[in-house]
């Protein structure tokens, strides 16, 4: 195909705002490459018009500076145009392309002379030559790779008419902007090659390459020649070596856990850096999570996988530096994955630890769609160490503790995981949960509590707590027995034995004397408690010896909180 469709086809978009008719145009691009002789335009147009010139699974780039493109762009425009006009042009009106637009590349003399187009009409640019000069462009290395950058991109710009121009200026900088995004492609594939777009959803999970995906739809799959568009789309599988983008998680409660799965895994959000790790079965390589490759600069990750690690595999997980068993700010990993010498040096600077918590791949077998706890069970079978420990639970005292433990190893909290949920590439879905830290604090007045059961039949266990109203009653808003070890409950049950007021079987009235500090996730409006509020799942923070039940909080501030949140 033409450069100069491609690009009448990119202003054409770009004077579009709704979505379905964007849809349609791209549509209809993918069609007409596709109906070409060769079709090989198409993985390309797929990249192109999302501006991009490498699949989404590789972070390799063109490597060349913007000050480059200007000095191209300068040269191609004539004598009486710098580098530093070019910038201050884009300085001006804000648009790459608009600027390389706006030069009449084809009143170049020499090379442009022997240019077939120019000026503002047709150039005999193909969109494979671009693509193929993209890659040269991009494969320039070592002295002197610079000014051949330079020549290539001259060389491009020197050719093209203004409309052409002013995309390739674009896809250079990675600025295209037309509107088009992964969705847009994803359903204008299924839509040319009339497949449905879950298959085009999932083939992009695994691969990570709109291109070949594209080509695969069209009909081309990596198998039998034949083969019609779904069927590829479907046998697309992960590749080792060829990372996919790493599942999100959201912002959530334990509440909401429990809410939606009435039980939760639950791990430790580990304080690191994000990184898969693939390994084929004699070469590692490490991933972060916006798919750079980081082998190199994490020698003790290489050696942990070969030592531990025995089958093919994908996995998923955290690096994190540590210090006398404690973690060091997450930074410390990230100036790791930055340093390319004295590697041995930072090394033996800072120690760095992998928490592995999910399995993309094991063995031969793609496990996306295997439910986490499995996953997690595979993790274990063939990682012999440096995974991290997945509970199952629906008790939230026994989150809180796993929750304490993890801070108090240092780390920044729990995740909250479905159990039954498969594995998103790239999604930031309600299957995993980052547990908000708490919010504000409340300081509560206890006014009465229980006897224990068992073991702590002699201690109060659970205690309730009011607030304080203007005129100096007590209202109650929720029981905490959570966040209390032992030790603490033998403790309270001395301070406040001696302010019980009244006794009706194992609960007991007591005299608003002592403060507690709570945290929990949340302030409801409940008919449970007098005061009309409930705290979902408060934690015991501590006793407020420095306060009196006069400087506790009042109803008043709990009222502001649950408004607030
Ligand atoms: P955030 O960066 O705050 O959005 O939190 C999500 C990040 O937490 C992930 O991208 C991981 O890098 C990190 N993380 C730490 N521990 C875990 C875990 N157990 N499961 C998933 N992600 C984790």
């Amino acid at each position: 195909m033409e450069f100069g469709e491609f690009a009448d086809t990119a202003a054409e978009i770009e004077a579009l705002s709704a979505d379905t008719e964007i849809i349609e145009r791209v549509t209809e691009l993918f069609e007409r490459a596709a109906s070409d002789e060769d079709g090989d335009d198409l993985p390309v147009l797929a990249r192109f018009v999302q501006g991009r010139v490498f699949p989404a699974w590789t972070s390799r780039t063109l490597d060349i500076g913007p000050n480059y493109c200007y000095e191209a762009i300068a040269r191609a425009a004539g004598t009486n145009v710098s580098a530093d006009d070019v910038e201050a042009k884009l300085a001006e009106v804000g648009d790459i392309g608009e600027v390389a637009a706006s030069y009449d590349f084809g009143g170049q003399q020499g090379l442009g002379a022997f240019g077939s187009g120019g000026g503002s009409g047709q150039s005999d640019l193909t969109v494979g030559e671009v693509d193929a000069k993209l890659a040269e462009l991009a494969a320039a290395e070592g002295s002197g790779s610079q000014d051949k950058k330079i020549d290539i991109l001259f060389a491009l710009f020197n050719r093209a008419s203004s409309r052409e121009a002013r995309y390739l200026a674009r896809i250079v900088l990675s600025e295209m902007r037309i509107g088009v995004g992964e969705g847009t492609v994803r359903d204008a594939i299924a839509a040319a090659f009339e497949v449905p777009v879950e298959s085009v959803a999932r083939a992009l999970q695994v691969s990570n390459d709109y291109g070949e995906v594209a080509r695969v739809a069209h009909g081309e799959g990596a198998g039998e020649d034949d083969e019609d568009g779904e069927t590829g789309l479907n046998a697309m599988q992960l590749e080792i070596g060829r990372p996919v983008q790493a599942m999100l998680a959201q912002a959530g409660t334990v509440g909401d856990a429990l809410d939606d799965w009435e039980e939760t895994a639950v791990e430790w959000k580990f304080d690191g850096a994000r990184v898969q790790l693939h390994y084929d079965g004699e070469e590692v390589s490490i991933f972060s999570r916006n798919m750079e490759d980081v082998t190199d600069p994490l020698p003790e990750i290489v050696e942990h996988v070969h030592e531990h690690l025995d089958v093919p595999a994908i996995l998923d997980g955290e690096v994190v530096a540590m210090e006398d068993g404690e973690p060091l700010p997450f930074q410390e990993v990230l100036r790791r994955f930055r340093r390319k010498h004295d590697v041995a040096r930072a090394r033996e600077e800072v120690e760095l630890d992998l928490f592995a918590f999910d399995c993309l791949h094991a063995d031969g077998d793609d496990l996306l769609r295997t439910p986490l706890v499995e996953r997690h069970e595979r993790l274990e079978d063939v990682l012999s160490g440096g995974t991290s420990a997945l509970w199952v639970s629906d008790d939230p005292e026994e989150i809180a503790d796993i929750e304490a433990n993890a801070l108090e190893a240092g780390h920044e909290g729990i995740m909250l995981k479905n159990p039954d949920s498969t594995y998103s590439p790239g999604r930031r879905g309600k299957n995993w949960l980052k547990r908000k830290p708490d919010v504000e604090t409340l300081d509560l007045v206890v006014t009465g509590a229980e006897w224990g059961e068992g073991r702590r039949a002699s201690f109060l266990g659970t205690f309730l707590l009011s607030a304080r109203t203007d005129s100096g009653e007590f209202e109650t808003l929720g029981k905490v027995a959570t966040g209390i070890t032992d030790e603490e409950l033998a403790e309270l049950t001395e301070l406040l034995e001696p302010h019980i007021k009244s006794q009706d079987g194992q609960e007991v009235d007591i005299s608003p004397e002592v403060v507690f500090e709570v945290g929990y996730e949340e302030i409801q409006e409940s008919p449970t408690y007098s005061s009309g509020y409930a705290l979902r799942f408060p934690r015991f923070l501590g006793v407020r010896d420095d306060k009196t039940p006069g400087s506790a909080d009042s109803l008043e501030r709990v009222e502001r909180l649950a408004d607030e949140q």
